[in-house]
């Protein structure tokens, strides 16, 4: 079932103004967020690799472990409306980001959209393209495009 009320709460709220759990709800669920990184000592500039944190489903594209995530992965970022603004690794199809930055969510959102299904079918998501960080041995071997394409 397709949704787009024009006095959504993400439209008509600020970050700061969010529940948490409308802050929770606005995470589309992609996944790219949890891909390993890479980069450049010399020049600083950030690559997304293809592999993919040991706790997320290749498939559901969701953390197996979120509520307890910190006792395996301490190094997991929460995003904050405090903190988003700092987090520029976020790609640019985050709905954080997107907030963040005065955009509406895209259309292939599930608050709009009224499931995941277009999400992943546009290819907006990581599903089915990762491998687990447990077997790669170079992460600089494994940089790729896609995540950040919007
Ligand atoms: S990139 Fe943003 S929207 Fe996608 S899973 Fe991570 S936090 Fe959620
Ligand atoms: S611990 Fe969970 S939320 Fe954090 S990067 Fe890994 S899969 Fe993503």
């Amino acid at each position: 079932m397709k949704r787009d009320p024009i006095d959504a709460f993400w439209r008509r709220k600020t970050l700061q103004e969010l529940t948490p759990q409308e802050w929770e709800s606005l995470c589309d669920g992609c996944g790219k967020c949890c891909l390993n990184k890479v980069i450049d000592d010399d020049t600083d500039d950030l690559y997304y690799t293809e592999v993919r944190c040991k706790l997320l489903d290749n498939k559901t594209c969701q953390c197996k472990q979120y509520q307890n995530r910190f006792d395996y992965v301490p190094d997991c970022v929460t995003i904050t409306p405090e903190n988003v603004a700092e987090l520029d690794w976020l790609p640019n199809t985050c709905a954080y980001r997107r907030l963040y930055f005065g955009e509406d969510l895209p259309n292939w959102h599930y608050l709009i959209a009224g499931d995941k299904r277009k999400m992943h079918k546009k290819q907006k998501s990581v599903q089915g393209k990762t491998v687990c960080e447990t077997g790669v041995k170079e992460l600089q071997d494994h940089i790729v495009i896609w995540p950040l394409m919007d």
